[in-house]
């Protein structure tokens, strides 16, 4: 069987790498292709925390606690890369509704068997002694959390499923899928080839939309380019500032961890609420140093500068839950947020699907559904 990968995000890195790993029946050839490099999309940029952190749907939580050990599992399979950090997350409150919040969503997660703790300010001083907290905040702390450096990640995945026999054909962008009737037999390249393919999988993220459209077939995820739209965000990194951060931290106002660089990775959901694709130099330079007055706040110590804000876009499905499965015959599309927490996952159950063996795990998120997710 010939599988066709478009997009090496995490999504395409992860599953070209569980189509190349031994297993019974698995496909006999698998090409991706991938308009600039592995990790170059959003995956590179994300802030890439992995997590089942919400407990407000139990089969959502336990689907994505499924993708937490997969990436267990995948990175021991590595020999503990330094792109898998499990470095574990100290998050806390101050304002009283906020504590309140917080105490419940310990609670909740805890009452579904997920390691959440609240902590003293002493054992958040021995887990992250950089970083002041409020004396009267209340503090929790997820020890089972991770986060990736999602560049290096992609580029690991695909360089080992190269190893295994998978071609990449890189800086080439799919303009189109091609069909015969109601078929998708392969794809065209913006060099004019055509490859062809038994089935096709869509993992181009962001992009998914349009590449769908050329065969007829649509994905419901949220318009970046509409005002006030949920998609796109600034994400900044910092210069070296080496041993401040341990982990993750979820303060008030800012998310912060440890970048691949050195640096720090930073962003706040307030600031991208007043981003949108079309946002001047001028504003992403105050949101840079907006952020970096906050990571300043949080670090009294930092004394680092903003490296870099990069925009991006979340492949944001318009329900928040993935689009995952057949399309079309010869179609499979692989789009999230989230994506990163889940790649293992999905990639394990996808190559089981594409093997004949439907998975009921995936049931609930196929992209035809026609109504939003409940
Ligand atoms: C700011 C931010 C924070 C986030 N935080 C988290 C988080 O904390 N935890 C979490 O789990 N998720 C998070 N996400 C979401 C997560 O990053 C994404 O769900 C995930 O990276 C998507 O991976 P992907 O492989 O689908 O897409 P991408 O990484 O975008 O990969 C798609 C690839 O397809 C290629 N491509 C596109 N079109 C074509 C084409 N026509 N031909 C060939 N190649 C093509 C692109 O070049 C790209 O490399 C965050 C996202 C953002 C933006």
């Amino acid at each position: 069987m010939r599988v066709l990968v478009v997009g090496a995000g995490i999504i395409g890195a992860a599953l070209a790498d569980r189509l190349t790993r031994p297993a019974p029946g698995a496909p006999a050839r698998v090409t991706v292709v991938e308009a600039e490099g592995p990790g170059a999309g959003t995956s590179g940029t994300s802030y890439a925390w992995i997590n089942a952190n919400d407990p407000a749907d139990p089969a959502y939580h336990r689907f994505r606690t499924a993708a937490m050990s997969a990436w267990r599992d995948l990175a021991a399979g590595f020999g503990a890369p330094a792109w898998y950090r499990p470095s574990g997350n100290v998050t806390w409150a101050a304002a009283d509704g906020a504590k309140e919040r917080l105490a419940d969503r310990v609670a909740r997660l805890s009452g579904l068997g997920y390691a959440a703790e609240l902590i003293t300010s002493h054992r958040l001083r021995e887990l992250e002694p950089h970083v002041a907290a409020p004396p009267d905040a209340l503090i929790a702390h997820y020890p089972g959390e991770a986060h990736l450096h999602g560049g290096p990640a992609a580029r690991a995945l695909v360089r080992r499923a190269r190893d295994s026999g998978a071609d990449l054909v890189a800086a080439r962008r799919t303009v189109r899928l091609n069909t015969d009737g109601d078929r998708v037999t392969g794809v065209r390249l913006d060099d004019g080839r055509d490859l062809d393919a038994d089935l096709t999988v869509c993992a181009a993220g962001r992009h998914s939309p349009a590449l769908l459209a050329t065969a007829g077939a649509a994905l419901p995820l949220v318009d970046p380019s509409e005002p006030g739209s949920a998609a796109p965000c600034l994400v900044a990194t910092t210069s070296a500032a080496e041993g401040v951060l341990n982990g993750l931290v979820h303060a008030p106002g800012l998310s912060a961890r440890p970048a691949a660089t050195g640096g720090l990775v930073l962003e706040a959901d307030d600031l991208d609420a007043g981003t949108d694709e079309t946002a001047s130099p001028a504003h992403v330079r105050a949101v840079g140093d907006e952020l970096l007055a906050r990571a300043r706040a949080l670090v009294p110590a930092l004394t680092a500068q903003v490296a870099e804000v990069r925009r991006c876009v979340r492949p944001l499905p318009v329900d928040g839950y993935p689009l995952v499965g057949f399309q079309r015959p010869g179609l499979y599309t692989a789009v999230t947020h989230s994506g990163i927490t889940l790649a293992p996952h999905l990639a394990a159950l996808i190559a089981e699907e594409i093997a004949g063996r439907p998975s009921g795990a995936l049931a609930p998120y196929r992209p035809n559904r026609a109504a939003p997710h409940p």
